[in-house]
């Protein structure tokens, strides 16, 4: 990926984010984010890797499929209990198998066993819909809303605000939106761009910026920053 290019004009926030990106790129590569196979197939992932590690999403993934259900209409009908035997290994499978539930409900109530047509609605009314649902929270839904329906909405986790802090760009109190609004109000508004600039800070956060920082070796170790602040 040859990443995005700087303009005249461009505030230095903007450039700080970008050159940022671009250490983190030369040294993760496109990260090619989201691992799944379809728009269903993220949003169920989406749900099941809340609190948990990729590897034992794939497990759970493996399991829907392998019992043929990985569709709107056969998981609206799997019973919650044999939804959540096959999550198992996702974890709190109970909890994550009423939100499953519980969106695929909505997904069903609306549009059948089309997800891309629930998908398909404007940004404000998707992401406003996907809030609606018990325990679909804005990380969640931006994850969908980018990555299974393509659409720009930047994902903020705990990895962003570590980062971000420490590198002095937010303030401890500032939330998930007001960070959202910073990330794509100085970021070129280029969906392929958020997906993978998310995917690159994840990337620094398992490595690195963990909850005592590794800054040496880190790309990001060249930008000014403080690694005891956030220091959870
Ligand atoms: S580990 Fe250090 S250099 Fe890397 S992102 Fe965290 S604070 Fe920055």
């Amino acid at each position: 990926m040859a990443g995005p290019q700087y303009s005249l004009g461009m505030s230095v926030t903007s450039k700080t984010f970008l050159d940022m990106y671009q250490a983190m790129l030369a040294r993760f590569g496109h990260q090619g984010w989201w691992p799944g196979d379809g728009a269903l197939e993220i949003c169920v992932g989406a749900i099941l890797t809340q609190n948990t590690n990729w590897t034992n999403v794939q497990r759970a993934i493996a399991n829907l499929k392998g019992a043929a259900i990985m569709s709107v209409n056969a998981l609206h009908a799997a019973g919650r209990e044999k939804l959540a035997e096959l999550i198992r290994p996702a974890g709190y499978y109970n909890v994550k198998a009423a939100r499953l539930l519980h969106f695929i409900a909505a997904v069903h109530e609306r549009n059948g066993d089309d997800i891309e047509a629930f998908l398909s609605r404007p940004i404000d009314a998707l992401r406003e819909e996907l809030l609606s649902i018990s325990g679909i929270g804005r990380e969640t839904a931006d994850s969908m809303i980018l990555y299974a329906a393509g659409k720009p909405t930047f994902v903020v986790d705990t990895y962003t605000y570590r980062i971000l802090l420490r590198h002095r760009l937010i303030a401890p109190e500032d939330d998930y939106e007001t960070i959202k609004e910073l990330m794509e109000s100085h970021l070129p508004l280029d969906v392929e761009l958020w997906k993978d600039y998310h995917a690159q800070l994840v990337a620094v956060g398992k490595h690195f910026c963990r909850p005592a920082a590794r800054c040496p070796g880190c790309p990001l170790e060249g930008f000014p920053h403080d690694p005891t602040s956030g220091d959870w």
